[in-house]
């Protein structure tokens, strides 16, 4: 078993908090990535499971082997965690050939010369890369170089992969393939991997679980699904999303008939049943609150007709995207950014019916952030 557990794991540097009572359960096989901005603590937190920084408090499990306990001044060192790590700058052995580069590990381990032959020769096979033994580093594209970088991990056959930012210097197309191939390597290895990033696509594509950090403290886990569907805070649903979720402060207010509608000046909506009585039973009727929701979520009437009444709104900006459209909308002085269907003949200037699809807006409390409903 490889599950990897930090249990109530803080960093403090002099003065920073640079990771906040950390708890989290990393299972055996999982892709865990760690998401947030930067400075949110995530290398900090990469390091210290892989024994490059001691934390200051809590302990670290990797397996059953207990690896740092800062109560019992217990620290196993990082040659002796059985982890890997990949990096984003590579740090290939510039002098030695990609064979050399991929055995120096396990002949470090001692392994027999037959062995080290069959298990870099696999490797190099299993990453397309068997044509590129005998080169250098310095005659590798930067695909080729990350592709010998993950090799060099992978022939160790260690419990756990660490990376950090592994595929940040590559242009934005092989980035995308290297993605979809390092998936499907984790998959067809069942290596517990985890995995630094501050790109929220990265994350959400090849991650089974997301960890989002903020200031050290973690904000939520959860498939990227949950994250994206279900997201705690505010931080957590603005930070998820391109473009990002629309936020909008509104009250809560009563009609006679005792249904709850969203006042936010320039916009009102008269919500439905289920949601108002949700909200009546949480305290809400007659409280300020954030109203979220995500572009994608709102719609054109003309195309498709919703379960809501429109609202008018007067197109701002169009910004084609072939496939869509993102469609900035002033409702009065409220502004939000939609995401239509390629079909949408919207034009700048115009105004237009717009509907929301509320069952999958969210409400958020406007003092604490966090989700209401
Ligand atoms: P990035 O994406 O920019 O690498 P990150 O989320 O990985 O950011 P960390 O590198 O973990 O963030 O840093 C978290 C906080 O701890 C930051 O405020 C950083 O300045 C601080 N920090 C990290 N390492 C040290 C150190 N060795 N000494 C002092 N402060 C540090």
């Amino acid at each position: 078993m490889a599950e990897i557990k930090l249990i109530n794991v803080t960093k403090r540097f002099d003065e920073v908090e640079a990771v906040k009572n950390l708890n989290l359960h990393i299972k055996d096989g999982e892709f865990m990535t760690l998401l947030g901005p930067s400075g949110c603590g995530k290398t900090t937190t990469l390091r210290m499971i892989a024994g490059l920084e001691v934390p200051t408090e809590g302990k670290i499990y990797i397996g059953e082997n207990l690896v740092a306990d800062a109560e019992s001044y217990r620290f196993v060192p990082p040659k002796d965690r059985d982890i890997a790590m990949v990096f984003q700058d590579y740090a290939l052995y510039p002098h030695m050939t990609v064979y050399q580069n991929l055995a120096f590990p396990l002949e470090l381990k001692k392994l027999p010369k037959n062995e080290i032959d069959k298990r870099v020769k696999e490797v190099a096979e299993m990453l397309g890369i068997s044509h590129l033994l005998n080169r250098k580093p310095r005659e590798l594209s930067g695909g080729q170089r990350q592709r010998v970088a993950l090799g060099r991990a992978i022939v160790r056959r260690p419990k756990a992969f660490l990376m950090d930012e592994p595929l940040s210097n590559l242009d934005a197309k092989l980035r995308v393939r290297m993605r979809a191939e390092l998936k499907k390597l984790q998959k067809q290895l069942g290596i517990t991997t985890v995995y630094v990033t501050h790109d929220q696509v990265e994350a959400m594509t090849m991650g089974d679980r997301i960890a989002v950090l903020r200031n050290g403290v973690l904000q939520q886990v959860g498939t990227p699904e949950e994250v994206y569907r279900e997201p705690a805070n505010m931080f957590v649903a603005g930070f998820i999303g391109s473009p990002p979720m629309n936020f909008i402060e509104a009250s809560l207010l009563e009609d006679a008939e005792g249904n709850l509608w969203l006042d936010a000046g320039d916009l009102r909506i008269t919500l439905p049943a289920d949601i108002s009585e949700a909200l009546r039973e949480l305290g809400y009727a007659g409280k300020e609150v954030i109203f979220g929701i995500r572009p994608e979520d709102i719609y054109d009437i003309s195309l498709t007709k919703g379960d809501y009444p429109g609202v008018k709104a007067k197109v701002d900006v169009v910004e084609p995207l072939g496939s869509e459209l993102i469609v900035h909308l002033n409702v009065g002085n409220i502004k939000f950014v939609a995401k239509f269907h390629k079909d949408s003949k919207v034009k700048e200037g115009e105004e237009i019916e717009v509907g929301f699809d509320l069952k999958q807006a969210h409400f958020f409390d406007k003092h604490t952030k966090k989700v209401i409903l």
